[in-house]
């Protein structure tokens, strides 16, 4: 099976075998040496300058986005949440249950509110923070992190940064556009199994947290975690809370890849190969569910042509690719999404099996396109 959701993803042999051991002790030399290789090589793939602080916890994405939120937000602060789909929702959400006063400011399903909206919501409101999801996973938008940066920065407020869809895939230059966290999870475009939390913080956010009266979980806490991170930097063992140890072995592996031609030339492989695949689903006959303007490279959100429904997933699988079904509430049923991230970036077979799965499934349901792929530089 080749699974080609919007996470978890392929990852790479070099990847696989080194998290494929013996559990080490978090304190061994290796995980030690790996755990410090990771945050300085998170330093250059998040384009981040030495001011910046990485943080690798074991988690999930939604562990991470909690962690931001907790350790900038008191009960009397006003969130700002660029609302593009799901995820979006559930960090504004998350905001509203710490207390915070949350504004929202939303878009039709597959669009992103524009600037003007944004700006018009932060002069109404002044928030203290800017909350967007770079890359929607349950609509397949992207939004424009930069100009939100300097948006958020114009209204004295931080700029925070769901990426997980997006990091190491999509374009972001924390340190020249001034974003204040992006975080990101292991099983993303990171290229790990699923286990761990990752964000860099700008100083003006860890200054933040320092001037909060609204205690943070203890385990959410960037004040535990600073030292700790710290000391792996620094090559000394140092506990407040087990890492995952074989996941910390594969993580400087994976973003040594990463970083293999540059982070530059990863983010315009994303680019290449997405536009490879949505010429693929315009051959089918297929349209996103977003505009293709504000489209991500990550994955495609692909509605479901005429007479075709949520049994074109189960079909395709049958044909040895696993794709997902919707996520955007009330529209579950009317689309599905390929992932094109990571490791299948750099695999032309993992596309070309998708593209022919997806054709072969929608023939065997009457949806004839007979469409080739014999030209596409996959
Ligand atoms: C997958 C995803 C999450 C949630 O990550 P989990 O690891 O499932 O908790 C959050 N935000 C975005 C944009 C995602 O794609």
């Amino acid at each position: 099976m080749l699974l080609m959701i919007p996470g978890p993803i392929e990852v790479s042999p070099a990847v696989c075998e080194s998290f494929c051991r013996p559990p080490p002790s978090h304190l061994s030399v290796d995980v030690i040496d790996a755990h410090a290789r990771s945050l300085e090589l998170m330093r250059a793939v998040w384009r981040a300058d030495d001011s910046s602080q990485p943080f690798v916890v074991p988690g999930s994405g939604t562990i991470a986005m909690e962690m931001a939120v907790a350790n900038l937000l008191d009960a009397t602060d006003v969130a700002l949440v660029v609302n593009t789909g799901y995820f979006s929702d559930r960090i504004a959400e998350m905001a509203r249950r710490r207390g915070a006063s949350v504004e929202e400011v939303t878009a039709e399903p597959g669009e992103v509110p524009t600037l003007d909206a944004i700006e018009s919501a932060a002069k109404r409101q002044s928030p203290d923070v800017v909350f967007a999801t770079h890359v929607d996973t349950s609509t397949g938008v992207k939004v424009e992190p930069r100009a939100i940066c300097e948006l958020a920065a114009r209204h004295g407020a931080l700029s925070v940064f769901d990426g997980v869809c997006a990091t190491a895939a999509e374009r972001f230059d924390m340190d020249d556009w001034g974003a204040d966290v992006y975080l990101t999870a292991s099983q993303k475009a990171i290229g790990l199994p699923v286990g761990l939390g990752m964000m860099v913080v700008s100083e003006a956010a860890l200054l933040r947290r320092k001037d909060l009266r609204t205690p943070v979980p203890m385990a959410l806490d960037w004040e535990q975690w600073l030292p700790i991170m710290q000391a792996y930097e620094d090559r000394r063992p140092s506990y407040f809370s087990t890492p995952a140890s074989n996941l910390l072995c594969a993580l400087p592996i994976a973003l040594q890849e990463i970083l293999a031609d540059g982070v530059e030339a990863r983010w315009a492989l994303h680019e290449r190969k997405a536009a490879v695949m949505r010429e693929v689903w315009r051959r089918l006959g297929l349209e996103l569910l977003c505009d293709p303007s504000h489209a991500a490279n990550t994955l495609s959100a692909v509605r479901y042509p005429d007479g075709v429904g949520p049994e074109l997933v189960a079909a395709i699988r049958d044909r040895g690719v696993v794709v997902a079904g919707g996520l955007y509430p009330g529209l579950q049923g009317s689309y599905f999404r390929v992932g094109h991230m990571g490791y299948s970036v750099t695999r032309p077979d993992h596309l070309r099996r998708t593209a022919e799965a997806a054709r072969d499934a929608l023939v065997s349901l009457g949806h004839d396109r007979d469409a080739t792929f014999d030209d596409l530089e996959f």
